[in-house]
């Protein structure tokens, strides 16, 4: 770990940094997954290091559509589980929704050590392991077009934190609501998907947990109401709004 204190401005992200490179020494993540991080780190730079309103916007229509969703799932790749195996196992378990591991470069081994980080956080089920049954997702091909036949093929509504594009308009054409969690509004995921939150998964998932919460108590007609009045481009258009203020002012 870098030598710092907790003042410096970049901490959280340093600290998120060395947590990243240490998955990767452990073989939890492949190299590509440090390069993704790095992306989503240059938007969170640009995005002020905080969660946004256009993000609180997304967070609320995500939480409502999960609470109605008949079969939700939440899929896990490795840089989710490195960064949210607590939130993402501790939301899994107030809905209730199934956790299913998806990794892009899937390997037996990568898919082990995910394996073994949802557990220690406390996953008692845990979907798409090594030895478990799949099915292809139409449209893809390879290790990631698999999915789980109880998991991601059952379900109305995917939780999937920085997918990537293919799956993610694979995962739409098949009539499924996609949640994302892309820090890049410009990501053909962001793009495509029914809800993007444009936040950071370690700040979004602890925000989605509380809007949970509190919209527990709500009629069905009333969530169903903030999922139709929300508008993904429109949102994610805001996101870009912001983006462009903060690189205008400086960044100040
Ligand atoms: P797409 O195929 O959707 O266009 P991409 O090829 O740009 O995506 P990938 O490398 O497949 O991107 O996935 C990484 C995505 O996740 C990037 O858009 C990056 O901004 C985002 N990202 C990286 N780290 C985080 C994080 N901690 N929280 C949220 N998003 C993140």
């Amino acid at each position: 770990m870098h030598d710092m204190s907790p003042h410096h401005p970049r901490y959280q992200s340093l600290l998120l940094r060395d947590k990243m490179a240490k998955a990767y020494q452990e073989g939890i993540l492949a190299d590509t997954a440090l390069i993704a991080h790095g992306r989503g780190e240059a938007f969170d730079y640009i995005l002020g290091e905080k969660t946004n309103l256009p993000a609180l916007n997304s967070i609320k229509a995500a939480s409502a559509a999960l609470l109605l969703a008949e079969n939700p799932i939440l899929s896990v790749n490795g840089n989710t589980a490195v960064l949210a195996a607590e939130d993402m196992v501790k939301l899994a378990r107030i809905l209730p929704a199934k956790v299913e591991i998806n990794l892009f470069y899937r390997t037996p081994q990568r898919v082990m050590k995910v394996e073994e980080v949802l557990k220690k956080a406390g996953a008692t089920e845990i979907l798409g392991k090594e030895e478990d049954d799949y099915f292809p997702i139409k449209g893809l091909e390879g290790p990631r077009s698999r999915a789980h036949p109880e998991g991601v093929h059952r379900a109305d509504v995917i939780l999937v934190p920085l997918e990537d594009g293919d799956r993610a308009e694979a995962l739409v054409a098949l009539g499924k609501t996609v949640i994302t969690i892309d820090l890049n509004p410009l990501s053909r995921t962001a793009q495509t998907s029914s809800i993007t939150i444009v936040d950071n998964v370690v700040r979004a998932i602890p925000l989605i947990i509380e809007e949970i919460s509190k919209l527990r108590g709500c009629r069905i007609d009333e969530l169903e109401a903030i999922v139709h009045e929300f508008d993904n481009q429109r949102n994610i258009d805001s996101s870009l709004q912001l983006i462009a203020q903060y690189l205008e002012k400086d960044g100040k």
